[in-house]
């Protein structure tokens, strides 16, 4: 039988041959002795796509938002940050838990972003009353949608108008930046730090890299050691990350390339689909078939989490071929 089409997530990738040679002949070192080459290399690799001081690499991408966030905001400080955003919703309230950092959550507008008069009005004046508005976080992409460069410009100047520093949880950055044309230093100039995922479209097996400016990036090293996250011969993980900025980058196109072909196959045969901006496909399924087509579909080989509004997600690991595979089983599903 054909291997598996996985649509859960861009994180299900296994890494290349060709990636886990590049891990194999990796130089490493301590990296908390600050010893490990190939770590150091990514990092200062990665600062320098984005135009920015400094970078560091992190295990996961929570806890690159969470040492973020830290960076950033002091006990008692406020982020203000989307409904839907990653660093609130999904990230298990660390930034309140460790951080004792209070979000002020804005709802999100169907493109994804904030409405700016909506952050304005809820920076808190200064008065005993109310949290200090520190940071302002946004995230691109955000459920699969691509944040343009003039909202993000148009909110990079009103946080430094307003006093507050800004973070860009980049998770799918690289998404964002291929949709564009344009180089991530570009799409995201102006903000104070940014987190980028390796493990998402990129795929390596895990890690993320913040960068930002120098000042941040050394409060947020002292946070990686306090949260667990400082490791020792971590060039073995960082040379995948290498890897696939050399090889992974410009390929996303081929995943949006996909996604539209999913989304295309699924209208074609007759399911609801909002239109892909890059490697996402929400599809509407009604509430009482979602566990017998997800059972149905993985019966055919296609493993998807199925829910009233289903999220697939192409990658590195689905060609085209796997597309269709998806798509014929759906269009098989006999609900009766
Ligand atoms: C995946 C993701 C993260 C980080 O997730 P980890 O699984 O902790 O690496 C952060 N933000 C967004 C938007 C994400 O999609």
């Amino acid at each position: 039988m054909a291997p598996v089409v996985d649509l859960r997530s861009d994180t299900v990738t296994r890494p290349s041959p060709a990636m886990r040679e590049a891990m194999a002949r990796a130089e490493v070192g301590d990296d908390v002795f600050g010893d490990d080459p190939t770590a150091k290399a990514l990092e200062a690799r990665t600062a320098e796509l984005f135009g920015l001081e400094a970078g560091l690499f992190f295990p996961t991408g929570t806890q690159s938002n969470l040492a973020a966030l830290m960076a950033h905001c002091g006990r008692g400080e406020e982020v203000i940050v989307g409904q839907d955003a990653h660093t609130y919703r999904y990230e298990g309230g660390g930034a309140a838990v460790l951080g004792s950092i209070q979000p002020q959550p804005i709802q999100n507008l169907p493109d994804g972003t904030l409405d700016l008069a909506m952050v304005e009005a809820a920076i808190k004046p200064d008065d005993s009353h109310f949290a200090i508005t520190r940071l302002l976080a946004l995230e691109n992409t955000i459920g699969g949608k691509v944040i343009g460069r003039d909202y993000l410009a148009k909110a990079v100047t009103l946080a430094w108008k307003k006093g507050l520093s800004t973070h860009l949880d980049g998770a799918r950055i690289f998404n964002a930046a291929v949709k564009l044309g344009m180089p991530v230093g570009a799409l995201c100039a102006g903000f104070d730090t940014v987190s980028a995922c390796l493990s998402k479209g990129l795929g390596t097996p895990a890690g993320t890299v913040l960068v930002g400016h120098r000042g941040l990036v050394d409060k947020a090293r002292r946070i990686r050691k306090m949260l667990g996250g400082g490791m020792r011969q971590v060039g073995i993980l960082a040379a995948a990350g290498l890897y696939a900025l050399d090889h992974h980058v410009e390929r996303l196109a081929e995943d949006h390339a996909n996604a539209e072909r999913l989304a295309r196959g699924l209208a074609a045969a007759g399911c609801e689909v909002e239109t892909p901006q890059t490697n996402m496909v929400f599809v509407k399924v009604a509430k009482e078939r979602c566990a017998g087509l997800q059972e149905h579909l993985a019966a055919q080989g296609v493993i998807a989490i199925v829910s009233p509004r289903t999220r697939l997600v192409t990658h590195l690991d689905v060609d085209a071929a796997g597309v269709d595979r998806a798509v014929e089983a759906f269009a098989a599903f006999d609900p009766d």
